[in-house]
Formats: structure tokens, sequence, C-alpha cells
């Protein structure tokens, strides 16, 4: 499984329970940071991938990755795509996780097209000559922030705390609150996300949860084990 996400610390608020679970089910899982948070107001882009190497460990991944492409003004660029694509293929993942279409910040929804784009990409032959054609088998869009219905809900309920000291390894960013209230102190970032994280858990009867979109169809073979109750 492989993440794709545009900041370094996204993955951590949006899909880390549930690559935090699927490593604990044996799958091998990583993260590919296309930025570095270069234009961010606290830290250094040095400082924001060191903390993401620390994060890594909590959130049990085999690898992490970043890209060093421009924060806050990430293009969909032939050459964004083309390097992408060529990292999709190296890393063969199964399954790719990318932010939801639609996003407040340019960076999010860029980061979801390139990456749509680079998994259409790194399954044609003839893209380039040096790696072997790979296409992802699924690709899921994490809708944590995005205003729609999920079309799942993974219980992240036994893995809430970790994600939570994955999070809090940027301490360059959620170290004392600021005056303007737009870098906010552990007690505040906990209560936060442990409110969304407990409205989307809510939704299919646990605790904590974590919400996707996915663009197809989804199969159900047993309706009657099917899990959450309707009445
Ligand atoms: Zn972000």
């Amino acid at each position: 499984m492989l993440a794709i996400a545009a900041h370094p610390d996204d993955v951590e608020q949006t899909c880390g329970g549930t690559l935090i679970r699927m490593a604990e089910m044996g799958y091998r899982t990583g993260v590919l940071d296309l930025t570095a948070g270069d234009m961010g107001s606290r830290g250094t882009p040095e400082e924001r991938v060191a903390e993401s190497q620390t994060a890594a460990r909590h959130l049990l991944l085999a690898w992490r990755g970043n890209q060093h492409m421009p924060d806050a003004r990430l293009e969909n660029t032939l050459t964004a795509r083309m390097t992408l694509a060529v990292k999709i293929r190296e890393l063969k993942p199964r399954v790719v996780i990318l932010p939801y279409w639609e996003a407040r910040h340019p960076d999010h929804y860029r980061a979801s097209e390139i990456g749509f784009e680079a998994c259409f990409l790194a399954g044609l032959k003839k893209l380039e000559e040096y790696s072997e054609p790979h296409r992802p088998q699924k690709i899921l869009y994490s809708s944590l922030y995005a205003d729609v219905k999920p079309s799942f809900i993974v219980d992240i309920s036994a893995q809430f705390e970790r994600r939570m000291a994955a999070l809090l390894s940027y301490s360059s960013q959620y170290g004392a609150a600021d005056a303007g209230g737009l870098f906010p102190d552990e007690p505040e970032i906990r209560e936060r996300l442990g409110a969304i994280a407990r409205f989307y858990g809510n939704l299919i009867g646990v605790r904590y949860g974590e919400p996707f979109v996915v663009k197809e169809a989804m199969r159900v073979d047993d309706i009657v084990a099917m899990p959450v109750r309707s009445i």
C-alpha cells in the first residue's frame, strides 16, 4: 500500500490509522510526500523530513520518501507526473491512497490529480524503457477533510493513539500555540482530531474511524455478513 500526500503530516491526519492497521495485518506500507513543506511558516524542509521519518516509525511504515516538489505551488506538469509514475513502477503498490480531489489547499487537489494520472501512466508499456509497467489495482481517496459521504470507513479505534503519536512527531508544527492560533498546541490538536475520528467512527458504530471514497462501485458477496446497523 502506498499513500501519496502533498505535505509531511498530511497522512498522519487523514489515513495514518489505516496504514498502521494494514501494517499490523502484515501488509507492506509506504508514504510518498510530494513536498517537504518549504513554504511553511515554521520549521525548515530538513526538519520536516526528519520529523516525517520519526512519524514513519510510529506509523509502522516499511518505506517513506519525499519528492521535494515545490510546496504551496504544486503543479500538475509532465515532469511531475512522469517522476511519480516511475516511482510507482519502482514501489509497485497494489493499493494507492490519494487525497480527495476537492480541497481548500491547492496542493491537496493537485496531489490527487498528479497521483491519479501517474498511476495511469505507470501502467503504460511504452512509457519508458528502464522500468517495468505497473498499475495499482485500487485507488482510494482519503476524504476526512472533504464534506462528502464516504464509500467506506476503516475502524482505527486500536490505532488512534499510535497515529496521534505520529502526528506529534512534527514538533516544529505542533509545539506551543502561537498568538494567531494557526498552529494548534497538543491539547487542541488532540481534541480536534479526536472529534473528527469519533464522528466517522460513530457512523460505523465504533470509537474512531477514517473515511475513504472510491469512484467505482463496491462489490459485496455475502449480504448477510454486512456490518453496520441500518436501524
Ligand atoms: Zn497538507
